[in-house]
């Protein structure tokens, strides 16, 4: 959910783009989405889109995985009015095995068996972390894996096992592509700029204190995240963080934008926190995750609570665009909140 450019192009190995703290960094300060331009810029907007759905990344794979499901593999049926036994569990499985596919591929690539070794890892070899006791069962993986598949996946199917019984009962007002192409359309970058909205309000709350230390500190163990971090959160951030599929009591659709919404947190989580800007072989990025944004959250903590598609960190001036305390200039979240939140941190990690 990082802001995408279009970058393109090999593993960099200027200095420019490196700092003494990161191995590698995209351009900073890291570029915003056209959405917010003033005075606006309809025709930047409509070429942005183009290019974001059309790129070679993991959005534009959720977005088409959510087409597969919804129109071909689970489509939402009369039957799915109740939940009798049967579809549910079909339901969880697909979520299971999607997330082993996406997860578990993504770290056995980067991770166990570092196919593509450092290129466009963020942290240097010496910053990761991955065992200690603050970890369930000792070991970082062992640990998210653990909360990702006990707790997320079943929780995710809940929410989207409601969905699917309120458009099959007809609660949730459907519409089709035939009847509104262009609403149909527009739903989905829609659906993106509401996800960013509602990650940045549930994860703004879940950094005031007492939450923080009864729910968001099971995720913020991972300072140097890795795929199986995305959701390794406490079971309470769970529900929260998939509440946006709530949006559509209020909001006509079709499944395949609820499924689409679903993938974007469920599998975007994971590739979200890979730790890598791109997968890439020879040194050439075939498939963008654009993940700097929230592995700054994860380095420097009170900052960059939401997401690239609605700024609100930059009118909060909670921003950090990756310029500053990195070997790169000033402190980039452009205000004391930088240095009170690394000394909170430290304490929150004992
Ligand atoms: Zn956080
Ligand atoms: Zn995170």
């Amino acid at each position: 959910m990082a802001v995408a450019d279009d970058r393109g192009g090999e593993a960099p190995a200027s200095a420019a783009a490196m700092s003494f703290r990161w191995n590698w960094h995209p351009p900073v300060p890291l570029a915003g989405v056209p959405y917010w331009d003033w005075p606006p810029r309809p025709l930047a907007v409509a070429h942005w889109l183009v290019a974001y759905f059309t790129r070679p990344s993991d959005r534009t794979l959720f977005l088409i995985f959510a087409l597969f499901v919804g129109l071909w593999l689970q489509p939402v049926d009369a039957a799915q009015s109740t939940l009798s036994a049967g579809w549910p569990l079909e339901v969880l499985l697909r979520n299971v095995i999607a997330l082993a596919v996406v997860a578990g591929g993504l770290h056995l690539w980067f991770h166990t068996y570092r196919v593509q070794e450092s290129a466009f890892e963020y942290d240097r070899p010496d910053a990761a972390r991955r065992r200690g006791r603050r970890f369930f069962l000792g070991h970082q993986t062992w640990d998210n894996m653990f909360w990702t598949m006990v707790y997320a996946a079943p929780v995710a199917t809940a929410w989207e096992l409601l969905a699917r019984v309120m458009y099959a009962r007809g609660v949730f007002t459907g519409i089709g592509f035939a009847e509104h192409p262009v609403v149909f359309v527009l739903l989905f970058p829609l659906l993106t700029l509401w996800q960013s909205a509602h990650f940045f309000v549930i994860h703004r709350a879940l950094h005031w204190k007492p939450l923080y230390r009864w729910v968001h500190a099971v995720h913020h163990r991972n300072v140097s995240p890795t795929p199986w971090s995305g959701l390794a959160m406490h079971p309470v951030e769970h529900v929260l963080y998939f509440s946006s599929l709530a949006i559509f009591f209020l909001l006509p659709s079709h499944p395949v934008h609820m499924l689409f919404l679903l993938f974007w947190q469920l599998l975007g989580a994971p590739s979200g926190h890979s730790g890598f800007d791109a997968l890439s072989v020879a040194g050439r990025r075939i498939l963008a995750l654009d993940a700097f944004f929230h592995h700054l959250h994860h380095r420097h903590f009170e900052c960059n609570y939401g997401s690239g598609e609605f700024p609100l960190d930059r009118w909060l001036r909670t921003g950090h665009d990756g310029t500053g305390h990195d070997g790169t200039g000033h402190d980039g979240t452009g205000s004391a909140a930088g240095n009170r939140s690394r000394r909170r941190h430290r304490a929150a990690q004992g």
